[in-house]
């Protein structure tokens, strides 16, 4: 039989958001251990302590533990406590590097051997593989985990999530990851899920680029944006960047482009991603001529000093750049 999910019977402790006291009741639910509670880790950590969870949440961050614990989960003060006595530990941190090591100081010496360790970050595969085989030579499964969907996502609980894993592990883990998106994949052995999302953002980047330059050029051109809009919209020019993500403000769905490219999807995370993603390739010895093109590109926007804005503040940076 495929397994059930993560019900066990517990007592759960949570702070009332008005006195400040612990307050203990009983439910079914499990204890998850939550290490990184950023941007993307603090929503995901609050929906799985709204759905009942008894969430032991970690992160360097003051700031982060504070808003963690307004959310309904108890803060402690390493994430070896945030292991202790976990059924599934969760780790949102920004890169491989961070990954290891909070794995190799701290996970790996204090979970329990039922443990199912998820790791939702997004980081390179090689460093996936590697801490899903030194889990496995302890006696603990792993997944990689990364999610597509941005920060609002991951407070709504909507992230799509790619899964690397053996069929076993992706069992366990997808109960906690239910909780936190709108869908769970298995995308294959472990770092599978890496690889996916990767390519999913190879595509993303080339595919954004692509769109900017189209709405430079078609400015240019004299075309109005409105106009080109409804027509690329629903011809061949089509794609996710230019109907659900439109870098143009005031066309299109709201956006971060309505906000002066504020919010969304950091230019910063998106290089980081078009790195791993040429770092890969040349890896394997598969030609991405179109990813190493973004890839330069991104790293063009992040030197002009803006690593902190939306991936889309390419149209602007892309206008700013033609002849007059
Ligand atoms: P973030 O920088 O906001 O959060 C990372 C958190 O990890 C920080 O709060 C930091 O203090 C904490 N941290 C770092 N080292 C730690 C350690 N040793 N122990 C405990 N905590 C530690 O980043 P984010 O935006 O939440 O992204 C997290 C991951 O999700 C990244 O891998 C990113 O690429 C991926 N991602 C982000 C988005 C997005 O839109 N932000 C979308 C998809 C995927």
């Amino acid at each position: 039989m495929r397994c059930s999910g993560p019900r066990t019977r517990r007592k759960a402790w949570r702070r009332s958001s008005r006195s400040g006291r612990a307050i203990g009741r009983d439910t079914d639910m499990a204890r998850v251990g939550f290490i990184g509670l950023g941007n993307m880790g603090g929503g995901m950590a609050a929906n799985l302590a709204k759905a009942g969870h008894d969430v032991r949440a970690f992160d360097l961050s003051a700031e982060a533990l504070a808003k963690a614990e307004a959310a309904g989960c108890l803060p402690v003060a390493s994430a070896a406590e945030a292991c202790d006595g976990a059924e599934a530990i969760v780790t949102m941190l920004p890169a491989g590097t961070h990954v290891a090591q909070v794995y190799t100081e701290s996970v790996f010496g204090a979970a329990p051997p039922s443990a199912i360790l998820i790791d939702c970050s997004t980081i390179d595969v090689a460093t996936a593989r590697q801490v899903a085989e030194a889990a496995q030579a302890k006696g603990l499964a792993a997944v990689d985990a990364p999610v597509s969907g941005g920060i609002a996502a991951a407070a709504a609980g909507t992230l799509t999530f790619m899964v690397g894993g053996t069929p076993a592990a992706f069992d366990r883990a997808q109960p906690y990851l239910a909780t936190m998106g709108k869908a769970v994949i298995h995308a294959g052995t472990n770092g599978a899920g890496q690889a996916a999302k990767i390519c999913n953002n190879m595509i993303l980047g080339s595919t954004m680029v692509a769109t900017c330059e189209a709405f430079a050029l078609a400015a240019k051109l004299g075309l109005e944006a409105q106009a080109f809009y409804d027509i690329a919209s629903v011809s061949s020019g089509q794609s996710w960047s230019m109907t659900s993500y439109c870098p143009m403000p005031g066309v299109g769905p709201d956006t971060p482009a309505d906000h002066d490219y504020q919010g969304g999807f950091a230019t910063a995370l998106m290089l980081k991603d078009l790195r791993l993603a040429v770092a890969a390739a040349e890896d394997a010895g598969a030609p991405v001529p179109m990813g190493a093109k973004a890839r330069e590109l991104y790293e063009a926007l992040a030197d002009a000093g803006e690593g902190g804005r939306d991936f889309s503040a390419m149209l602007p940076f892309l206008a700013s750049r033609q002849a007059r």
